[in-house]
């Protein structure tokens, strides 16, 4: 038994077990301590700030 939270992709279940009850192999999922969705979004931001400025 492992400490980490795993995820099954096809039940979108997290789960503890190495394989999900339907047979698909869970997934760790990592803590993102930063999103590249998040960075794009925030860098969007700070363009349409300034573009806000200068206008
Ligand atoms: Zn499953």
């Amino acid at each position: 038994m492992t400490n980490t939270i795993l995820k099954c992709n096809k039940c979108k279940k997290y789960s503890m077990e190495r394989f999900c009850e339907c047979g698909e192999e869970c997934l760790s999922i990592k803590p993102a301590k930063y999103s590249p969705i998040d960075k794009y979004s925030k860098y969007r931001l700070d363009y349409k700030k300034k573009f806000l400025d200068i206008k």
